[in-house]
């Protein structure tokens, strides 16, 4: 009888919420989706493309509308299969098994699930009760367990909550040398507090990018990581081969190329947000319902509240979809449409 190892016998896989739901703000996408004339464009593209041939290993075309869309050097990002894969990547090879690895709670929970299931150590470092960082308990935390790595998310999901460039600063500097920082910015185009014009200041720094929340790609599965060259160098080495498919790369390309859009479109998803986090600043003042709203600096709210699974559920009956965690709710904002319809069913709750 083959038996699964420890590792993964009591896994099972991830599950988005099912069913139909006329609106979705569970997963903080982009509620844009690209429109009929890009659309168009990049069929256009598409059509040129020749299927039968291994598509470029490094991903030029992408990479260098990536770099020219943030202003970074196109020889320090390295393309993958979604930041998920890059998270992948450097758990399994940066780090050797047993090796700590500190990460935050609450945070992002695939950077624990990789540190576990490839035989690294997973520390976990507890927020504040408000959710923000203490950051000199923090650098102290790695350097008493002489991290290996650290990773978390900024601004943070599931809290919303964002880290200034200074703190951040501060951590990369405190922090041993040894100890790989592994930011992850996930949702940096809502907020201006990147450190991608820091990148070559540090020897042990990688950020994370990805084109599935305000660039609008979930659906085609692009990140990038942003490094220096020693890293970038081990990075690129190290990934497969043709992590990237020829599709991803010509649609990256194609639409981060499209600056004004995108800007314009991340502008209106930080308006929704603000709208969102006003009107849940309003419950929490009238509404027993909810305890607190936090400051969010991304497209979604975060919100802390004792009717978690009541509120969840009267939403999924309005089919609205939301995110649900212990003790707290997530909501991405959606189209000005969408939002008026939450506004209105989260009235009628609270
Ligand atoms: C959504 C998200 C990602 C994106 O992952 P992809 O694999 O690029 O879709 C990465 N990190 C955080 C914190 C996220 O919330």
């Amino acid at each position: 009888m083959y038996e699964l190892n420890r590792k993964l016998k009591d896994l099972v896989p991830y599950t988005p919420i099912q069913g139909e739901y006329k609106i979705r703000l569970d997963a903080n996408e982009s509620c844009f989706d690209l429109g009929r004339e890009l659309k168009e464009k990049l069929c256009g593209e598409i059509k040129k493309l020749a299927f039968n041939r291994y598509p470029d290993p490094m991903a030029n075309g992408a990479i260098a509308a990536f770099a020219e869309y943030y202003g970074v050097d196109s020889s320090l990002v390295t393309a993958a299969n979604g930041s998920d894969e890059l998270i992948s990547i450097i758990s399994s090879t940066f780090l050797e098994s047993g090796e700590n690895v500190v990460t935050l709670s609450d945070d992002f929970s695939m950077y624990a699930f990789y540190g576990s299931i490839y035989e690294t150590n997973p520390l976990v470092f507890q927020k504040n009760s408000d959710l923000t960082i203490d950051v000199e308990k923090l650098i102290a935390f790695c350097n008493d367990n002489n991290a290996r790595m650290l990773i978390f998310s900024n601004p943070c999901n599931p809290t919303s909550l964002g880290l200034e460039r200074q703190d951040v600063l501060k951590i990369l500097s405190g922090v041993n040398e040894s100890c790989l920082v592994v930011l992850d910015e996930a949702y940096m185009d809502f907020w201006s507090e990147s450190l991608l014009d820091r990148i070559n200041d540090f020897s042990n720094l990688i950020i994370l990018r990805t084109c599935s929340k305000a660039v609008g790609l979930a659906g085609i599965r692009m990140g990038f990581a942003v490094a220096n060259k020693k890293i970038t160098n081990a990075l690129r080495a190290v990934k497969s081969p043709y992590n990237t498919d020829l599709i991803s790369q010509k649609t990256a390309e194609v639409v981060l190329s499209e600056k004004e859009l995108l800007q314009e479109r991340a502008k209106l998803m930080t308006e929704g947000r603000k709208q969102l986090y006003e009107a849940f600043s309003e419950f929490e003042k009238t509404s027993q319902k909810i305890s607190k709203v936090y400051k969010s600096s991304t497209n979604f709210v975060y919100v802390k509240t004792d009717n978690a699974d009541e509120i969840f559920e009267f939403l999924l009956g309005k089919s609205i979809a939301i995110r649900k965690f212990k003790g707290f709710l997530r909501i991405s904002t959606g189209t000005a449409d969408e939002n008026a319809e939450l506004l209105k069913a989260l009235g009628e709750i609270l």
